[in-house]
């Protein structure tokens, strides 16, 4: 089926102009060459596509040939990347998949027809193209009726489908987190048929699925399908009795580090480090976890000192650290003493919402017969802890504090 359609925020994509160059190059040569994937799905729901994938009858060393920049990243699966103006695009030949060995990667690809194409893709909505001369949406398996009823339905018999690939089954669930769409049945059946099968994939590729539900914009729906289909169990066991009805108290999440923090924390989770080291998280990613459950901890500690609270509020994290703290503390009592540390640090920072500048630095304390190393190290975090505690507020009062610190 083919229907014209404009589609605006796919013609409007910042790199439009150089998507059509390939397709006008491609077609100029004889060759069929359209938009395809994901970028379609958007287009027609109306949201912005993230990049511009390129589908085409050329075969990759064609698409080699017609341009003058390109790297043969996946060529044995049919994708060259087409650098133009500085910008990268996927193009790749129609292809249908060979059989797949071991349920996650097919043993190799045969070039096709562009029918054949949409059949090897995961789900209808996912196997739509778009030819931008002509302004027609193609589809060959009901991808725009299902874009229109916001289903998500594997392409062909479900159960096979799954098992030709595994991790198409959590693909399932974050694209039903990030499209806001219902998963249709047979899909959904299918997946609770296969779901221990999940563990076949590699770590990296299920937390990179995993991540992107935690980013998405319908996150409560994504892991309702996430749980029900039995795939929670196997690859985030920690959340798998979440109570979800509490997930829904947080109003938004700022990035994945501060989605995961919150679900271990409404699971009473309490080995953080171990799931994200078992995914193979970067260690960046795991600093900024814990720093948000430090932060959240002072936070929740109806004993933390000023200091502490100080740190938080002035800390790389705080957004995260406040977001957390107004979906897990509960009771009025619990706001109304987060409002008044708020208050607090903001008279301190004098409204900047900044860490204030230590009243001495090391050159004072070397001036005091204080020397460098360890000594004064600690003898700074002391005085820097007296003036975020308000006991000292001048450079005089802290450096009549020395004296007593170096002993
Ligand atoms: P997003 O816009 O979020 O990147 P996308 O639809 O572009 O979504 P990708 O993971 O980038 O998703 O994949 C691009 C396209 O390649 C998909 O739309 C789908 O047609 C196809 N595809 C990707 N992975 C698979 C898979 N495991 N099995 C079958 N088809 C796949
Ligand atoms: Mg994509």
């Amino acid at each position: 089926m083919r229907i014209r359609q404009r589609l605006d925020t796919l013609t409007g994509h910042k790199d439009m102009a150089q998507a059509l160059k390939i397709v006008e190059r491609l077609s100029g040569l004889g060759f069929q060459a359209v938009l395809a994937g994901g970028c379609v799905r958007d287009g027609l729901l109306g949201v912005a596509p993230k990049d511009l994938d390129i589908a085409t009858s050329a075969a990759p060393e064609d698409v080699e040939n017609a341009f003058e920049q390109t790297l043969a990243v996946g060529k044995a699966f049919g994708t060259i990347v087409v650098l133009i103006d500085g910008k990268s695009f996927e193009v790749t030949t129609f292809r249908t998949d060979g059989d797949y060995a071991d349920g996650r990667h097919p043993v190799q690809v045969q070039f096709s027809g562009i029918e054949e194409d949409a059949k090897r893709r995961d789900f209808t909505v996912n196997a739509l193209f778009y030819d931008p001369v002509k302004q027609e949406v193609m589809d060959y398996v009901g991808g725009i009726r299902d874009v229109k009823s916001k289903i998500l339905q594997a392409v062909g018999v479900a159960e096979r489908r799954f098992s030709e690939d595994h991790l198409r089954m959590l693909r399932a669930v974050r694209f039903t987190a990030q499209l806001g769409f219902e998963l249709d049945e047979k899909t959904f059946a299918a997946m609770k048929a296969r779901a221990s099968d999940i563990l076949k994939v590699s770590s990296e590729r299920i937390f990179n699925e995993i991540k992107r539900m935690l980013e998405s914009g319908h996150l409560i729906q994504g892991l309702k399908v996430f749980k029900s289909s039995g795939l929670a169990v196997h690859v985030w066991p920690e959340i798998n009795d979440l109570d979800i009805k509490r997930v829904e108290k947080f109003p938004l999440f700022l990035n994945w580090e501060n989605a995961f923090t919150a679900l271990m924390q409404v699971a009473e989770a309490a080995d953080f480090e171990t799931r994200l080291k078992a995914w193979k998280v970067p260690r960046d990613s795991i600093r900024k976890v814990q720093l948000q459950l430090q932060g959240f901890k002072v936070l929740s500690d109806l004993d933390s000192r000023r200091a502490d609270r100080a740190r938080v509020f002035g800390g790389e994290v705080f957004a995260e650290v406040l977001l957390l703290a107004q979906g897990l503390v509960r009771g009025k009592e619990g706001r109304a003493r987060i409002q008044s540390w708020i208050a607090e640090f903001l008279s301190l920072s004098g409204k900047t919402g900044e860490l204030p500048k230590p009243l001495v630095n090391g050159q004072d304390l070397l001036g005091h017969g204080v020397e460098p190393g360890e000594a004064m190290g600690r003898i700074l975090k002391a005085l820097y802890d007296a003036q975020l505690e308000g006991r000292i507020s001048t450079k005089a009062e802290a450096l009549a504090e020395v004296i007593k610190l170096k002993y």
